[in-house]
């Protein structure tokens, strides 16, 4: 059996359709362009390929993206005064960092600075504490998106066992967290996790978020079960792949994400969403302001 290939690359156009339409929408009705601050620290050729990305989504669905670029010297008072200034500007629905940021910038106490009421990555601990306890709040991008890629599947969520790889704070926890929300048994692997393929060959459904290139062959993976890689690594003749060696792989699972042309993409979208959500916020306040 070969395992059927989720495009989130599909999956991430259909719903940056939707998302293009509300904006419109948003902008006809309310006069409210949708409006993200994108900082970026320094010159990671990763993190330039990354903001290059998001600013092409958020110009493709009419939403402005402003773009700070500021040189790897630039000091952490300078980064958090910035900060402030977009939490006080009005027109501005959302603020993103790129991470990582230089060792003398302070990444926690840049993302407590951010307000919480425009923090679109849900990297901020209120925000995570939200998700925690279930109420409304930004999710954070990649766990949001792949959520989105395993309902697009029209599986029931139910009482399956999710096996996650990984347990950082902007992929694994939070994955494993949503899920749980949908009524799955979770568990979490890590670095020090014995014997990890007597565990992930439980898995219902298996996310690999770790980061090491075609670490999960088939010996970890169950007859059937979803497959979702999160992992982008880069070898050395330049190529990218993810932590699952798709192409054995795919011949045991049912269903499967490719890398390239998966998780990345909606998580991309999820952000668009995200500004989205806090664009239409804005307006709702402002209608309960004027009553
Ligand atoms: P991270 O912070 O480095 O976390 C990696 C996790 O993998 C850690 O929890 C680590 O365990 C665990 N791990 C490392 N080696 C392992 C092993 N041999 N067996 C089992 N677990 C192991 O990475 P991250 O930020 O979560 O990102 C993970 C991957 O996803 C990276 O390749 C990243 O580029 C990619 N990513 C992709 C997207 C996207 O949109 N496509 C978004 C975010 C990240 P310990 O906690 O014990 O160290």
């Amino acid at each position: 059996m070969s395992a059927v290939i989720i495009s989130g690359k599909e999956l991430a156009t259909e719903k940056r359709a939707f998302i293009k339409a509300e904006v419109q929408k948003l902008v006809k009705d309310q006069q409210i362009q949708p409006s993200l601050a994108v900082i970026l620290v320094g010159d990671n050729p990763a993190s330039h390929s990354y903001v290059r990305a998001k600013q092409k989504a958020c110009e493709e669905a009419g939403m402005e993206c402003i773009l700070d670029h500021y040189p790897s010297t630039l000091t952490e008072k300078e980064l958090l005064d910035r900060i402030a200034h977009y939490n006080h500007e009005g027109s501005v629905h959302g603020i993103l960092v790129q991470l990582p940021l230089p060792d003398h910038i302070n990444e926690l106490a840049v993302i407590e600075s951010i307000s919480p009421n425009k923090d679109v990555d849900g990297f901020h601990p209120v925000n995570i504490g939200k998700m925690m306890i279930d109420q409304e709040t930004f999710l954070p991008c990649t766990p949001y998106g792949i959520v989105e890629m395993i309902k697009s599947l029209n599986v029931s969520i139910s009482g399956k066992h999710v096996v996650v790889i990984g347990r950082s704070n902007i992929v694994g926890k939070p994955v494993g967290q949503l899920l749980l929300k949908e009524d799955a048994t979770v568990t979490y692997c890590h670095s020090r996790t014995k014997d990890l393929a007597s565990i992930t060959k439980q898995a219902d459904i298996l996310i690999a978020a770790v980061g090491r290139a075609n670490l999960i062959g088939p010996e970890f993976v169950k007859d059937g079960a979803i497959v979702i890689d999160v992992g982008v690594n880069r070898l050395d003749s330049g190529k990218l792949c993810g932590d699952v060696d798709f192409d054995k792989v795919k011949e045991k699972a049912s269903f499967i994400t490719p890398v390239p042309g998966g998780v990345g993409p909606m998580t991309i979208t999820m952000l668009l969403q995200n500004t989205l959500q806090s664009a239409q916020k804005s307006e709702s306040e402002n209608k309960t302001f004027s009553c």
